[in-house]
């Protein structure tokens, strides 16, 4: 069971899943996941779609006895959403998470919660291990709600392995990118190429000196899928990233290459994006040692990689599809 599988992440794991041969149920509410990530899943006759909410008790119930592993992607996420519906936000990661981790106790399910960087906060001091500082600021910048929500959900997780012998997994994901990830809801990456295609100023928050890594979707998976058959990944965290840091300004220097595109660079203010009173953190760079040295995993695709996949993704979207052409 993938919860949010209709998301950009979840509908990728959910491919991936049912190549190996897996039967897959997804429960995804649609506000943030599209069906269009669907559209290869749906044709394998091991799917299965459930439109409905991680906060409906019920539901859940019946889907986690149904399956024998639940991976629990559904959440509020990206900082548009984030700082534009904190509370909604808020009571998604916090109760949702909840309704399905008691499910899971209920019928005995290994369960893999992901987590997110956000949990390390302003802790810049990069390359982040999982034991890393969480440095978080006042309680009223709504982002760090959202990290705080996270954490609660960590610990839930932790607490049912710990105290009622729940298999848990925790992943903590860093900036992942690739084909079909919305500009919608923020995200850099496709904001960016966005905005490059259609020779629009490239927006650029802050002095476009803060650093991230971006990791490929299909990385993501492929470490998702060796801790899930991993029995020794059962009661810890891991790190999931890449480790091929790049400032924003520069990241939005090489999209403008790539798209050959006529734009500039326009640097916003945070408050002017965010609305007043946003932190942003200024090195993000995580630490995927412990991740690597029990499962092996490597990451295949470069940020070079990463870039082209969603400029291409960026151009075939932005293209009008031959079927929806009138004669
Ligand atoms: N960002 C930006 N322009 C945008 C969107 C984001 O400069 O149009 C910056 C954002 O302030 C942050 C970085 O890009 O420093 C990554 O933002 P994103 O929301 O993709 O992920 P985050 O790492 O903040 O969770």
């Amino acid at each position: 069971m993938v919860t949010g599988g209709a998301g950009f992440i979840g509908s990728y794991l959910a491919n991936a899943l049912l190549t190996r041969g897996d039967t897959v149920v997804v429960l995804d509410n649609l506000q943030t996941g599209r069906l269009a990530n669907l559209e290869e899943a749906s044709a394998s006759p091991r799917f299965h779609f459930v439109h409905g909410s991680v906060l409906d008790e019920l539901v859940v119930d019946e889907l986690v006895h149904q399956c024998d592993v639940v991976v629990h992607m559904a959440a509020a996420v990206g900082v548009r959403l984030v700082v534009e519906q904190p509370l909604k936000s808020l009571t998604t990661n916090i109760r949702g998470s909840q309704v399905v981790v008691e499910a899971a106790h209920r019928y005995r399910r290994k369960i893999l919660m992901t987590s997110t960087s956000e949990i390390y906060g302003k802790n810049s001091l990069g390359p982040l291990r999982e034991t890393a500082d969480r440095i978080l600021g006042d309680p009223s910048i709504v982002r760090w709600g959202y990290s705080t929500a996270k954490a609660v959900d960590e610990i839930l997780a932790n607490c049912y392995h710990r105290e009622r012998g729940l298999p848990t997994i925790v992943v903590r994901l860093f900036n992942t990118v690739g084909a079909r990830q919305s500009p919608a809801y923020g995200m850099v990456i496709p904001r960016l190429v966005q905005q490059a295609l259609r020779d629009e100023p490239l927006t650029v928050y802050g002095d476009g000196r803060q650093t991230r890594c971006f990791a490929h979707v299909l990385d993501v998976v492929d470490a998702l899928l060796r801790l899930l058959d991993d029995d020794a990944a059962v009661g810890q965290t891991f790190n999931i990233g890449s480790s091929e840091e790049i400032s924003i300004g520069r990241l939005a220097e090489a999209i403008i290459a790539r798209c050959e595109s006529r734009s500039r660079i326009e640097l916003i203010p945070y408050e002017e994006a965010y609305g007043a009173g946003f932190e942003d953190m200024q090195r993000r760079v995580p630490d995927t040692t412990k991740l690597r040295a029990l499962t092996g995993w490597q990451p295949r695709y470069t940020l070079a990689d990463v870039l082209n996949d969603a400029i291409t993704e960026a151009r075939r979207e932005a293209a009008p599809r031959a079927d929806l052409v009138s004669p």
